[in-house]
C-alpha cells in the first residue's frame, strides 16, 4: 500500500470538487481529487447548463473562465409561457444582472485542464474509496487505482461526491441524529440535447395543459428541451417522433413562437426531488453539493449551489488550513443551509408554479394567478430575477441571510 499525504482529500470530480479544488490552490492548499470515473466520462457528462452571476464572477477570479466568456452565452432574462402567450422578463433591468447559459460539461473539462496544466493531481478511476478516523485530527482516506490501494492522509476531507456517493452515508453514521428532508415529485423531466439552432436567444419555460415544457440551448447550434414526463416513465417509450411531437404541442405560441427541430443527440429522464441533508459537517468531514441536497432543475439551481458550498467551504479552510483555527468548521453547516433553504423554496416554487400535478381546478387558477402576477408586477418579477441571476456568494450572502 502507497501512503501519502494531502491538506484536503477530495471525493468526486464534479463542480463542487473541482471548483473547491481551484478555491483551495488559490489560498495555498494542497488538496487531491478523486473520483470513480475516467476523464472522458465527467467531461462528457451532459446535466445543468445555467450558470449565475456570481459563479461566472468566480469562475472568473479563479482564472478558468477565458472559453466561457468566448463561448457562453449571455442571457438578460428568461421568458414564461401561459395560456397561449409568452411573457418576457428581463434580468438586467429588474436588478442589474444577467446569466450565462454554458454546458456543465464544458466547466468540468475548463477545471480539469486547468488543475492539471498547474501540475495538482486528480486521480481519475479511483475506486473503492473509504473513509475513516473523521473524529480525529487526521482522517484517512482509502482506495484503489491502477490495480493497487492508496492511503491518503489528510486534514480535512471534503465529500464532493454527488447524490450517489459515499461521503453522506459515512456522515449519517457518524452523526445518528442527522435530518433528512426529502420530497419527491409525481413528475420527472424528459431531455433530450439535439442538433437544431435555436430560434431565439432565451429560454422559455412553459405552462402547458399537457405538463411543462422547457425550451433551452447550449450553443448556437444545439438546442436542450425538456418535457414533463410521469415519475415511473420509460424513455424507450419515447420515440423521435413522439419527442417532437409532444414539444410542438407544448412550446408553440400564439404570437407565433416555433422551432427548429434536428438529429437527437442525447436523451434522458430526471427525476425530480427536493432533498437536504444535516448537519453538512462531521469531525474532519465535511459534504457540498449534491451529496448534501438536491434541487428541482427547475430553478436551474443545482450546479450553483454547488459552486456556492464550496466558496464557504474554502474561506473556512483557509482559516482551518493556514490559521489552524479547526473550530471554523462549526460554521460551515449553517452557513450553507441559510442559501441551501432559499433555493429550495425558489426551486419548489417554480417547479409548483410551472408543471401539471392533477386535475384540481383550484390548483390550476392558483398557478395562473401566479403566472400573471410574475409576468405583471415589477415587484414580483424582480423577486423571481433576483433569486433566478443568483444571490451573492460566501460571508456577504450570510451576513445579509442572518
Ligand atoms: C442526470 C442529471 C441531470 C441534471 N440536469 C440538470 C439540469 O438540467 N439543470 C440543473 O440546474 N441541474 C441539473 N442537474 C443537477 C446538477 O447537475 C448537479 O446539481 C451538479 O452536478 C452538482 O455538482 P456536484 O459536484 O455536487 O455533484 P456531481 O456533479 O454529481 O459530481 C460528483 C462526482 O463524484 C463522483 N463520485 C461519486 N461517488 C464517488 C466515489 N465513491 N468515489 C469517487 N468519486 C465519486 C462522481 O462520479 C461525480 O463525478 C442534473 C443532475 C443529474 C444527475
Amino acid at each position: 500500500m502507497t501512503v501519502t499525504s494531502t491538506s484536503v482529500a477530495i471525493i468526486g470530480a464534479g463542480p463542487a470538487g473541482l471548483v473547491l479544488a481551484h478555491l483551495l490552490a488559490a489560498r495555498g492548499i494542497d488538496s487531491v481529487v478523486l473520483e470513480r470515473h475516467d476523464r472522458r466520462y465527467v467531461e462528457h457528462r451532459v446535466r445543468a447548463g445555467v450558470l449565475e452571476h456570481p459563479s461566472v464572477e468566480l469562475l472568473r477570479q479563479l482564472g478558468v473562465a477565458e472559453r466561457l466568456d468566448r463561448e457562453g452565452l449571455a442571457h438578460r432574462g428568461i421568458e414564461l409561457a401561459f395560456e397561449g402567450r409568452r411573457h418576457r422578463l428581463d434580468f438586467n433591468e429588474l436588478v442589474g444582472h444577467s446569466i450565462t447559459v454554458y454546458g456543465q460539461q464544458e466547466i468540468v473539462k475548463d477545471l480539469i485542464a486547468a488543475r492539471l496544466a498547474a501540475g495538482d493531481p486528480i486521480v481519475f478511476e479511483a475506486a473503492d474509496v473509504t473513509i475513516s478516523d473523521i473524529d480525529g485530527p487526521s482522517p484517512v482516506v482509502r482506495y484503489v487505482a491502477d490495480g493497487a490501494t492508496h492511503q491518503l492522509r489528510c486534514r480535512v476531507v471534503a465529500g464532493c461526491d454527488g447524490f450517489h456517493g459515499t461521503s453522506r452515508e459515512v456522515l449519517g453514521s457518524a452523526v445518528p441524529d442527522h435530518e433528512v428532508f426529502d420530497r419527491d415529485y409525481p413528475f420527472g423531466w424528459l431531455g433530450i440535447l439535439a442538433e437544431a439552432a435555436p430560434t431565439i436567444d432565451e429560454l422559455i419555460y412553459s405552462n402547458h395543459e399537457n405538463g411543462f415544457a422547457l425550451y433551452s440551448m447550449r450553443s448556437p447550434k444545439i438546442t436542450r428541451l425538456y418535457l414533463q414526463v410521469p415519475a415511473d416513465e420509460r424513455i424507450e417509450d419515447w420515440s423521435d417522433d413522439r419527442i417532437w411531437s409532444e414539444l410542438e404541442t407544448r412550446l408553440p405560441t400564439g404570437d407565433g413562437f416555433t422551432f427548429n427541430t434536428g438529429p437527437i443527440l442525447e436523451r434522458g429522464i430526471t427525476a425530480m426531488r427536493s432533498f437536504v441533508f444535516a448537519p453538512m459537517r462531521w469531525g474532519s468531514l465535511v459534504i457540498a453539493g449534491d451529496a448534501a441536497h438536491i434541487v428541482p432543475p427547475t430553478g436551474a439551481k443545482g450546479m450553483n449551489l454547488a459552486i456556492a458550498d464550496v466558496a464557504v467551504l474554502a474561506d473556512i479552510l483557509d482559516d482551518v488550513i493556514n490559521r489552524g483555527r479547526h473550530e471554523q468548521l462549526d460554521d460551515y453547516t449553517s452557513a450553507c443551509l441559510r442559501r441551501v433553504w432559499r433555493c429550495q423554496h425558489f426551486s419548489w416554487w417554480m417547479t409548483s408554479m410551472l408543471h401539471r400535478f392533477d386535475d384540481d381546478p383550484f390548483r390550476r387558477q392558483l398557478q395562473l394567478s401566479e403566472l400573471r402576477l410574475v409576468t405583471s408586477s415589477t415587484a414580483a418579477a424582480t423577486s423571481l430575477a433576483e433569486n433566478y441571476v443568483g444571490l451573492a456568494l460566501g460571508e456577504s450572502f450570510v451576513r445579509s441571510h442572518a
